[in-house]
């Protein structure tokens, strides 16, 4: 196995950068996020539509910010790597695409 990490998906409960894809097809990966520790297929099994997955990830977002963005692997993260930042980055990326979907793209706001 090569220790490259690929970037293949973004973790949709904690942002971190995933070498995998969450689910596939309707089929889970089986695969834990090494960040927040949220199991694909396990501990969001129970959710059906678009809305459930959702709910899933942000409640499963809100208890790891609770519990201080605890680095969940036993293996080390990566160089330079920051909680706040990685999610912060996650969550203003979904917001984007939120507002593009809702509202009128003229009221996105610019950075600087
Ligand atoms: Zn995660």
């Amino acid at each position: 196995m090569s220790r490259v990490r690929k970037h293949v998906a973004d973790c949709p409960a904690c942002g971190y950068e995933l070498s995998f894809l969450p689910w596939d097809e309707g089929c889970p990966s089986d695969e834990i996020c090494s960040c927040c520790g949220i199991q694909f297929g396990y501990d969001d099994i129970y959710a059906d539509t678009e809305e459930d997955f959702k709910k899933v990830y942000a409640d499963w977002r809100c208890e790891w910010i609770k519990g201080g963005y605890k680095w969940f692997s036993p293996n080390p993260p990566p160089a330079g790597w920051n909680p706040e930042t990685q999610l912060h980055k996650y969550l203003s990326n979904e917001d984007k695409v939120l507002h593009t979907r809702n509202t009128n793209i003229s009221h996105i706001k610019k950075d600087n």
